[in-house]
């Protein structure tokens, strides 16, 4: 599961959705909205919580909770490797 969404992470990264340019910064938390989520893919319904998080160019990102820290790991790891 962890390997899944590392590597969703790393396909948005490639078509530009997400960036690890920074680690997210003004994450709300709310109850699903069933939007996609923008790691996975998948619907995050009301019973979900769903991290909507503003990018560095201004656009928000709706994602799982475990897939929003997924992707605020491998920021944090693309911090330590520079
Ligand atoms: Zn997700």
């Amino acid at each position: 599961m962890a390997l899944e969404i590392d590597a969703a992470i790393q396909a948005k990264i490639a078509a530009g959705v997400l960036s690890l340019a920074r680690l997210p910064s003004r994450a709300s938390v709310v109850s699903g909205t069933r939007r996609q989520c923008d790691v996975c893919d998948e619907l995050m319904v009301s019973t979900d919580i769903e991290y909507e998080v503003e990018l560095a160019n201004g656009r928000l990102v709706h994602l799982h909770r475990i897939c929003y820290w997924a992707w605020f790991d491998a920021c944090a790891a693309e911090k330590r490797e520079r």
